[in-house]
């Protein structure tokens, strides 16, 4: 080919191709210095936030911080009002009242702050063979086997006979014991071995190793089991039926760490979806007054499907809608069809040691910046909203007047699997819904890791997104 022909085609390439590439090269210094200063405040978020109950209190903390006061039905509200709405302590509503009438719709974020982990049964503790032990429930999809052998916290509450509530946060300070799954060691592994993988360990495996001690050297029967409810007695005043009424979820022990020599990816516990929530609260937070009233919903249940009255099919949302629609005498339905949101959910980044589950030319990729999903859902698309063309185009065009470095990417080859994400649920309620988030490898494990300048642009997302 002649020089002339080849400097053609290079030209036409560049006006014509799509263009692909790592988020680095499309960033300024200084961006890269904001995006840096960016992951070290989500990694603190991460260490402190490990269930959807201490991510919610932390959030309605950093909410009053930052003048946001609580939501009533009725109360006068005016432009520039900051108010918040906790739902029963595991999923959180906050707003700022924008200067365009609320029949202009708000601009929705929302994103989930459960984590898979392993739920203590309601009668749980057991002695066995001088060992003591709690019994699990896993929550959300966990591939099993990932979860023993590495040390586990215990968070959650215990509501006593007498209705008082006590907080547990154990496993997690320096000096804290922590507890783990015990596994069988290879020397003897050899009928486990041959189980199918989804059995290698069994959910009623999923034992948590609390004690070992008698109680006072007395030789009676279940004497371990006594002394651990003797501690539990003396730390926390309870008795053993109070677990009946308590939630208590072991997650891992571990702290949120850089990971690589170029320090560039962050791994940790539950990344998803607090790697999304966490953005959108931040956006909020740093917004000014905006055009259309900004609304943050950070939701509970999303990994057990939704359900119940502090996951996102429930009405929870739309009253919230229907009740600020009321304060300017305007009906929510008016505001729910006028509205457009972002549905933040971690996508699967591309993993080059597993490359056969993706399709490349539409799937995630590691530091290309906030995946925007036009639909989710197994085989035909089953469960998925499907943003409208003209809906994308909108987010399209505004990332990228605003400098956004994002990507489209899709949840795996088709028939590959598949999931769904809570934008169904809102996109129902008649809102213009999308999702977007960040690439994760080794999503749903004890230890997710995700690139810092992806959890950053999806910041940048939402941040635009609001102010649009
Ligand atoms: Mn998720
Ligand atoms: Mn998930």
């Amino acid at each position: 080919m002649s020089e002339e022909k080849k400097s053609e085609n290079n030209q036409w390439k560049k006006v014509l191709f799509a263009k692909k590439k790592h988020g680095a090269l499309q960033m300024t210094k200084e961006e890269l210095l904001a995006c840096e200063c960016f992951s070290k405040d989500y990694m603190s978020f991460l260490n402190i936030a490990k269930t959807e109950r201490e991510a919610c209190t932390k959030v309605e903390s950093l909410l009053q911080e930052h003048n946001f006061i609580p939501f009533t039905p009725g109360m006068a509200l005016k432009v520039g009002d900051k108010i918040y709405q906790n739902n029963r302590g595991k999923s959180i509503i906050a707003a700022i009242i924008g200067t365009a009438p609320i029949t202009e719709g708000v601009r929705l974020c929302a994103a989930h702050i459960d984590s898979p982990r392993l739920d203590l049964k309601q009668n749980p503790l057991y002695e066995d063979n001088e060992l003591a032990l709690f019994k699990t429930h896993y929550y959300g999809g966990i591939k099993k086997y990932q979860w023993t052998a590495i040390p586990l916290s215990l968070h959650g509450v215990i509501i006593k006979a007498d209705g008082t509530k006590v907080t547990v946060n154990i496993g997690e300070a320096e000096a804290d014991p922590v507890f783990c799954v015990t596994d069988l060691l290879p020397h003897l592994a050899l009928e486990q071995m041959k189980r199918s993988s989804s059995d290698i360990i069994r959910g009623e495996e999923l034992n948590l190793l609390v004690g070992s001690m008698p109680f006072k050297k007395d030789e009676e029967s279940e004497s371990v089991k006594l002394n651990l409810l003797h501690i539990l007695y003396e730390k926390y005043d309870i008795t053993e039926s109070d677990f009946v009424s308590a939630e208590l979820e072991a997650v891992p022990a571990f702290p949120v760490k850089e990971i690589g020599f170029d320090r560039s990816m962050i791994g940790g516990y539950g990344h998803d979806d607090r790697v999304c929530a966490y953005p959108a609260l931040r956006a909020l937070l740093d917004s000014n007054t905006p055009q259309h009233t900004a609304v943050v919903i950070l939701t509970d249940k999303e990994e057990t499907g939704s359900d119940g009255n502090t996951g996102l099919c429930s009405s929870y949302l739309k009253y919230f809608i229907e009740d600020l629609a009321d304060c300017f005498g305007e009906k929510g339905r008016h505001v729910l069809h006028a509205s457009q949101c972002l549905s933040a959910d971690v996508n699967a980044a591309f993993d080059p040691t597993f490359p056969d589950v993706m399709e490349r030319n539409n799937c995630a990729y590691l530091n290309h910046g906030v995946c925007v999903t036009k639909f989710t859902g197994a085989r035909g698309k089953s469960g998925t909203s499907d943003a409208s063309a003209e809906f994308v185009g909108t987010i399209r065009q505004l990332l990228d007047t605003e400098n956004v470095v994002w990507q489209t990417g899709e949840l795996g080859k088709v028939d590959g699997g598949g999931g769904g994400t809570v934008a169904a649920y809102i996109a129902n309620l008649d809102v213009d819904t999308i999702d977007v988030g960040v690439p994760v490898l080794c999503m749903h494990a004890p230890f997710e890791v995700v690139s810092k300048i992806d959890v950053y642009m999806t910041y940048r997302a939402f941040f635009v997104f609001m102010a649009s």
